[in-house]
Parts: C-alpha cells; structure tokens; sequence
C-alpha cells in the first residue's frame, strides 16, 4: 500500500497555504480533490477545487460506497473522499495528501494506519485564529464566530494525529512540515 499524507485544521489555522506549499516543492506530492454537495464559490472550478455533486449525486454514491470517508462537515453541506481519487493518484506512482476535517483525518488515520502521516495544523491560540479569520476577509462576523467556536472542539482531537504542526512563523512552520514530510517519505532532507 502507498503512502498518504493528511492534513487536518480548524479552519484559519493556515492548512491551505502550508498545503499549497508543499505541493509546489518536488516531493511527488498530489491533491486529493474531494467530492462535495456545496456550491463552488468565486472561481473554484469543478475537477479542480473539488467535485462539484448535487445533494441526490453526493447520497447516491454513499450508497454505492464510492467514499473511503465523508461528513456533513456544515449542516446540509457533505464532503467525502472518492476512493477513485485514491487510485487515480496512487496509479501515478505520487503521494496523496488529503485536506480533510478534523473527524475525516481521524477516520483516514484508521483506514491508512501506518502508511499515513497525519498531521494537526493548530493555531498559536484561538485569539490569533480569530484574527486571521477577520484578516482574510472571506467570512461574514457571525461566520467568523462560527468557526471559531467549532476551531475550539476541534482542538480536542489534535493529540489522535501522529503530528502537531503549530503554525506560528509561517516559514518556520513551511520548513518544519517539509522536513517531517520528507521524513515519512523517506526522502533526503531539505537544503
Ligand atoms: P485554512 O486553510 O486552515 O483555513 P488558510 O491557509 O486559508 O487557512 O489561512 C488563513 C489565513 O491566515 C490566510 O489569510 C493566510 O494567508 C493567513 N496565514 C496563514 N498562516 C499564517 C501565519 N503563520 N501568520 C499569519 N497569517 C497566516
Ligand atoms: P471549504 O468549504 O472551506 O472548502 O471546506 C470546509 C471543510 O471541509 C475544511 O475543513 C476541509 O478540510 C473539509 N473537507 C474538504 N474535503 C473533505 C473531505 O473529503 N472529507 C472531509 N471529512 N472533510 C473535507
């Protein structure tokens, strides 16, 4: 079995940029896009950000057991992980690395066992979350509020991955999770 790697967060901790990071470093790392039943937002395309299903597409294929894993991560909103995303990645001889909730890493790490690496992007704390909630624009107050009474929660999970990455000084957290990836890998380390 290949290995895969995965990233979980609460949201704002900073998962995305360190994601978008790593895939640009020659690590033979790829993107598991995930399905999902919400709508694309501003310019996600379908096949790129994510795959794009309507509520009846998305149930259908919980029914075929097409998911190696899947949550209603926002109520009425599903996202899974299609095991043919899986093969896709792993036919080209590449890592797949999932972007996935706190629940969906914690069920990976038990699909993948040894053969995954899971890492837990924290925030310093839940007031610098907030501020980069705020900062980045992209969410109403109360939707702001939202998630960082939901990042609360999460945090209780963070001790189940194998990695705790704190995300503080964002180059340092850069070069920490390209050496504990290259670590995994089994790769030479990083110069
Ligand atoms: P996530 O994917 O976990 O929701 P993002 O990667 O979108 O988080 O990061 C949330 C916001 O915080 C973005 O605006 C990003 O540029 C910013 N950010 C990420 N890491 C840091 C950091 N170490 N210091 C300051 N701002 C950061
Ligand atoms: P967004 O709507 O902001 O793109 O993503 C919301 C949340 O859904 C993020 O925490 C993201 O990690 C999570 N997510 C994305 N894809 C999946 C998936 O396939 N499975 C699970 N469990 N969560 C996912």
């Amino acid at each position: 079995m290949s290995k895969v790697i995965i990233f979980s967060a609460p949201s704002g901790s900073g998962k995305s940029t360190i994601i978008n990071y790593l895939l640009e470093r020659d690590l033979g790392l790829e993107f598991s896009i995930s399905a999902t039943s919400r709508q694309p937002r501003g310019s996600e395309k379908h096949g790129i950000e994510y795959y794009f299903l309507s509520l009846e597409d998305f149930e259908q294929k919980i029914e075929n057991q097409d998911f190696v894993e899947y949550e209603e991560v926002y109520p009425g909103c599903y996202y899974g992980t299609l095991r043919s995303e899986i093969e896709r990645i792993s036919a080209k001889g590449h890592t797949v690395v999932f972007d996935v909730d706190v629940l969906g890493g914690i069920n990976l790490k038990k699909e993948f066992g040894q053969n995954a690496l899971a890492i837990f992007v924290s925030p310093p704390s839940i007031e610098v979350l907030r501020e980069r909630l705020i900062n980045r624009a992209t969410d109403t107050p109360e939707m702001v509020e939202k998630r960082v009474g939901k990042a609360e929660y999460e945090m209780s999970f963070a001790l189940q991955f194998d990695r705790i990455l704190v995300n503080d000084d964002l180059e340092k957290a850069k070069r920490k999770a390209e050496k504990i990836v290259r670590e995994f890998l089994e790769l030479a380390p990083n110069v």
